[in-house]
């Protein structure tokens, strides 16, 4: 990533809205700005490849559903560079493979932390679920709040904007996904 050009870009968008960009709070800004999108779309950053997040598997006889609800995520709407704050509800029906937890939520915030939009990155994590573990059934349910329609545009504060996608036994068999979605909205 290249901080200076986000830097000298940003430089522009104050100038472009009338600011004096020598005035003493806005003098770092540009810096800090560049920084923030480091942050915030680190999953662009190339030394973590996509295969590579779920590679830690455990062999196990567990054939129910795993669920991972509430992840907590931020991602940068592609349409506005807003964010769009909110959880992402994960479960699978493993093959013969498991992984850890915590990878699950690691490959929520690798998707997220990039310009994106909501229908796509949850289609982007069933997929990487479905492809590293061949799992029976994949389940993910995104729930988020757009600021770029809570504070501009419409101004619908409290909507929620809710992806899902269904693979395998979750789409072919209406009992896993009722228990399913029974869980998440518990
Ligand atoms: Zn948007």
């Amino acid at each position: 990533m290249n901080l200076q050009k986000i830097e000298d870009g940003f430089r522009l968008i104050l100038e472009g809205i009338g600011e004096d960009v020598n005035r003493e709070g806005l003098l770092k800004t540009p810096h800090r700005v560049a920084k923030m999108y480091q942050e915030l779309l680190s999953g662009l950053d190339g030394n973590v490849k996509e295969e590579s997040v779920l590679e830690t598997q455990f062999t196990e006889n567990y054939d129910e559903m795993i669920l991972l609800k509430d992840v907590p995520f931020v991602s940068i709407c592609e349409h506005h560079f807003l964010p769009f704050i909110g959880k992402a509800h994960i479960a699978y029906i493993p093959g013969e493979r498991i992984v850890g937890l915590s990878k699950l939520a690691r490959a929520v915030d690798f998707y997220a932390r990039r310009p994106q939009v909501q229908e796509r990155m949850t289609c982007q994590i069933a997929g990487l679920i479905q492809k590293s573990l061949s799992p029976k059934g994949v389940a993910v349910v995104l729930e988020a709040s757009h600021s770029c329609m809570t504070i501009r545009g419409i101004k619908a504060q409290g909507a929620t904007m809710v992806t899902c996608q269904l693979l395998g036994l979750f789409k072919r068999s209406e009992k896993t996904r009722a228990e399913f979605m029974a869980q998440i909205h518990r």
